[in-house]
């Protein structure tokens, strides 16, 4: 991550001063300066840099006494970041942030040292998926949720949201999610600004529960991404928004069908209520309680039954509807009693999985994957297999770092979106629908699956030989299908085997996926991996 030159020139120009909190490092090795006498010596002199700084000290890596600038190899960079990740740790303090930058002969980065350990952030996290018709209002209600601040109804509440591709930032911290905020003792936690890592690092801090929304992005409907969004992560709830001056459309009974399908609890927000009027609101209501019926669902207006109906009964075949506007705020305090009380709903538990969601290249740090933790806990120094790789087996690594929201953690559980940096690896080996699981898993990859299958939309019956892209998890692989009774109906369910074109993957029973193959589509569960 390349950083803000200022910070280096003004670490330079600062200098190393004897009660400063400034340390010029030229590179650090684990032979020489993890020897006993060194390491001792090396954590007094960081514990006085932090006291120096007033809990914050910064390391120059890459440079010499004089502060002359060297840069170093990217391997010497790395094994540095780690010693002093230990040495920090020996004189109780974390590595907080690393920035880099490229010289002719190498790098060189500035390492921030907090004081204290590595943070132990909020164990309660919701992750909830985000759907619905593009300008139905997504990312404003999620932004005036987040910052507790109106929208201006001309898109200025989004402009922190949306982050176009090539902006996303290729942190450590591959951050999925595009708004968090938290609650604590005394209500919501708030951001100022939703696209700044410091509020959002304040509110992972500072709340006992954190509620992270990931977009599912809804332009085109069943754009790979929005699958990925709603299947590749492991979501609490989902939330669809309607607009009161649209009512429900084609995008949003897909996005309907989908999460319910994928039998996660969902709400729903009639959003810019302050367009229309109020019987207008009605029949859109009205509109969307039919969908839900059709849907074999019942609906549940909050305005009539109350905030605690809807905590009570949310899943199992309820889905609460709420009115909101993003202009006068209306329905953002249930919304926020929703997502401070309701439980969280993915399973933990169960040995360590994750699929790959992206993968990048940090220089000083190395190839990095990023995802959701499917299942189990994942801590820093374990030894990990991906895969498969090409030839169907799985490679050894070592969790280098893992960093979640901005932060760097010691370990993280199931439900985290996070970055795991990997040594023993290289980034080109790494592909998104991998999975991670400890060394001491004995993972089949699979190339062929039985399934159950729903055909949610198709114009004729579905034969053998049908091929659609299957997205299941991060996964997204044409697959051919052979229908168990040689054809499939459009609305009905039934068996089928599916097998992979190109690659296995580690699935197992239970999983859901969707399918899609131009107008057609559908949804189905694993029932049996066949070798
Ligand atoms: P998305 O595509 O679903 O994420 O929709 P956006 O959040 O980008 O919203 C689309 C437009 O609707 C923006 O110009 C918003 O300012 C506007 N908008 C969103 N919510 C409201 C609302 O509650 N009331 C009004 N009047 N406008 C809104
Ligand atoms: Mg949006």
């Amino acid at each position: 991550m390349a950083g803000d030159r200022a910070l280096l020139r003004q670490a330079l120009s600062t200098g190393e001063e004897t009660d400063g909190r400034v340390e010029f490092k030229e590179r650090l090795s684990r032979e020489v300066h993890l020897s006993e006498a060194r390491f001792e010596s090396l954590a007094a002199q960081l514990r006085h840099r932090v006291l120096s700084g007033d809990g914050e000290a910064t390391y120059v890596v890459g440079v010499t006494d004089e502060g002359h600038v060297a840069g170093i190899k990217p391997d010497a960079f790395s094994e540095s970041m780690d010693v002093l990740n230990l040495i920090a740790d020996e004189a109780g303090a974390h590595l907080d942030a690393v920035e880099t930058w490229g010289t002719k002969d190498g790098i060189v980065g500035v390492a921030t040292v907090k004081d204290g350990g590595t943070l132990e952030i909020a164990t309660d996290h919701l992750i909830v998926g985000t759907a619905g018709h593009v300008d139905h209002g997504k990312s404003t209600l999620v932004g005036s949720l987040v910052t507790g601040r109106p929208d201006d109804g001309e898109g200025g509440m989004r402009s922190y949201l949306d982050v176009k591709p090539h902006e996303i930032e290729r942190g450590l911290s591959a951050d999925l999610s595009y708004g968090v905020y938290g609650f604590d003792d005394a209500g919501p936690v708030r951001v100022d600004k939703p696209d700044r890592k410091s509020d959002r690092a304040t509110v992972v801090e500072s709340a006992d529960r954190v509620v992270s929304f990931v977009d599912t992005v809804g332009h085109e409907p069943w754009l790979s991404t929005t699958i990925r969004g709603l299947l590749g992560q492991k979501l609490d709830y989902g939330l669809l928004t309607v607009a009161a001056d649209d009512g429900p459309t084609e995008t949003t009974r897909e996005h309907l069908g989908v999460l319910l399908a994928t039998d996660l609890p969902t709400i729903v927000a009639i959003t810019k209520t302050d367009l229309v009027s109020a019987a207008e609101t009605d029949a859109v209501q009205r509109d969307v309680e039919r969908l839900l019926r059709q849907a074999g669902r019942s609906p549940l207006s909050i305005a009539r039954h109350g905030t605690d109906a809807a905590l009570d009964e949310i899943g199992d075949g309820v889905v609460p509807i709420v009115r909101t506007s993003a202009i006068t705020m209306d329905g953002l305090s249930t919304l926020d009693t929703l997502f401070e009380q309701l439980p969280k709903t993915a399973a933990a538990g169960g040995e360590f999985r994750m699929y790959i969601d992206r993968t990048y290249r940090i220089t000083g740090v190395g190839p990095v994957a990023s995802g959701t933790i499917e299942s189990g806990t994942v801590a820093a120094g374990d030894s990990l297999l991906v895969g498969p790789v090409q030839e169907g087996t799985f490679e050894e690594a070592e969790v280098r770092s893992i960093e979640m929201h901005y932060h760097r953690v010691d370990r993280a559980e199931a439900g985290r979106i996070v970055g795991i940096a990997l040594k023993g690896i290289e980034e080109t080996d790494l592909e998104r629908g991998m999975a991670l699981v400890p060394k001491s898993a004995d993972p089949t990859p699979t190339r062929r699956f039985k399934a159950e299958v729903m055909v949610l939309n198709h114009p004729t019956r579905i034969h053998t030989g049908y091929e659609p892209v299957v997205h299941l998890e991060t996964v997204s692989e044409a697959a051919r299908f052979e229908p168990l009774d040689g054809q499939l109906l459009p609305g009905d369910s039934g068996e089928t085997e599916i097998e992979f074109k190109f690659n296995p993957y580690l699935i197992e029973p239970g999983q859901q996926f969707v399918f899609r193959e131009g107008q057609s589509k559908g949804v189905g569960t694993v029932t049996q991996c066949i070798e």
